[in-house]
């Protein structure tokens, strides 16, 4: 394997990131392939015992196992570190798995984390149902309003958890003002990233300290795989990542990291096009339909909160119904190209009901208190002609009595 100038630091980072999506963190072989190879490998062989031994006492570079390291995922992870303006990255077997890697690797027994009351269902479950478990307490708090961050802090307090804009209530955190009342109280921020992508938002640029992925959104960007990555500083991944990684084992396989990889090729152009159709079917799903939650138009009420944090106002938004279950229903079951799919970030068009799906965990009062109601319908906006989608939403509308 040759480093090629993918690899080289002191020259990627000069790179502008469509540059960095696309070549970022490649290495070659000694066959000189233009595309990252896929190495389906668990384990490598030594030339000899001594290198066996400097490897492990890490007094040599070079891999040792595919828990440990890998030299597609380490592509992978070069990539999605460049892009967010990290020091270091760590893939993950999925979203899921970085969340929970992200939180357990620094949290302990008597520790208190303060997180965001509107979430992803599972980001929700870590909180209320598994960190309680092994001792750590959490607050969950109205993400949107500042002081309730500073108010819910304890002097355990050692993390704050939140997404911006939240899924499936496109609430926006304001980042510059969370991350330093964090910062001034020694506490640090884990920030999942998965509606955005770095194509999107940077929170590194907002003082945040981790980012946690789900890659299976946008950064793979067609649907095919499940994947997740933990970005920080050296020292973080180093001291309390890695420890916890190479012994609890939630990585990424060689296959899933090859296959985001091509995904990241194009994730600057798809991010732009997807936000392009999400607001051209957004502004006609504004005269539709009673509440349209939606970060890119002028009535969401943190528009220009929004518009400070986000390059583009990206795929993913929600509607309101007035009708209920029944009503959200219908439309969803009168859709003829948009299919009904909980996924997002896909290149397909998907729209899910979260009060039945993603959030149905959380039973009705959780999600009263979020703000998911039984009208909320979740679209995400793929790469099709938006013509033809406004065309599907305008007669599965009609059909729903809208
Ligand atoms: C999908 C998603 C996750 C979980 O990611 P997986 O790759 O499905 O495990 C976490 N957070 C948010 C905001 C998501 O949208």
């Amino acid at each position: 394997m040759k480093r090629t100038t993918g690899q080289d630091r002191s020259i990627t980072r000069n790179w502008r990131p469509a540059t960095q999506a696309v070549r970022g963190g490649t290495w070659r072989s000694e066959q000189g392939e233009t595309s990252e190879a896929m190495f389906l490998t668990s384990g490598y062989a030594y030339d000899d015992a001594a290198t066996v031994a400097g490897r492990f006492a890490g007094e040599l570079e070079g891999m040792t196992y595919s828990r440990l390291q890998n030299p597609t995922v380490a592509m992978l992870e070069e990539r999605i570190a460049l892009l967010e303006g990290a020091e270091a990255c760590r893939a993950q077997a999925s979203g899921m798995a970085a969340m929970t890697a992200a939180l357990l690797c620094q949290l302990s027994a008597g520790d208190h984390i303060v997180a965001a009351r509107a979430a992803f269902g599972s980001c929700r479950w870590l909180v209320d149902n598994l960190l309680p478990r092994f001792g750590i307490e959490g607050t969950v708090i109205d993400a949107t309003d500042n002081a309730a961050w500073e108010a819910a802090i304890r002097p355990n307090t050692r993390v704050f958890f939140y997404e911006t804009p939240a899924n499936p209530t496109l609430e926006i955190v304001d980042m510059a003002a969370v991350n330093a009342i964090a910062r001034a109280h020694g506490i640090t921020t884990v920030v999942d990233n998965a509606f955005c992508t770095p194509a999107l938002q940077r929170p590194l640029e907002f003082g945040a300290d981790v980012i946690a992925y789900s890659a299976t959104k946008l950064m793979d960007g067609q649907g095919r795989v499940l994947a997740g990555a933990v970005c920080g500083t050296a020292e973080f991944i180093t001291e309390k990542l890695m420890p916890f990684q190479r012994n609890t084992g939630p990585n990424l396989s060689p296959f899933n990291a090859w296959v985001v990889l091509k995904g990241l090729e194009t994730l600057d152009l798809r991010v732009r096009k997807h936000s392009e159709n999400a607001l051209t079917v957004g502004r006609f799903l504004e005269q539709r339909v009673p509440v349209i939650l939606h970060p890119g138009l002028e009535c969401h009420p943190q528009h220009e909160l929004a518009a400070r944090q986000m390059d583009a106002s990206g795929a993913i938004f929600s509607v309101v119904l007035d009708g209920g279950r029944e009503q959200a229903w219908a439309l969803l079951d009168a859709l003829k190209l948009i299919d009904i799919s909980n996924n997002i970030g896909d290149a397909r068009s998907l729209m899910c009901h979260p009060a039945t799906s993603t959030h149905h965990n959380m039973g009705a009062e959780g999600r009263a208190a979020m703000g998911v109601g039984d009208g909320m319908l979740r679209l995400n906006v793929g790469l099709e002609d938006p013509a033809d989608l406004i065309e599907d939403l305008d007669q599965a509308l009609s059909a729903a009595g809208l």
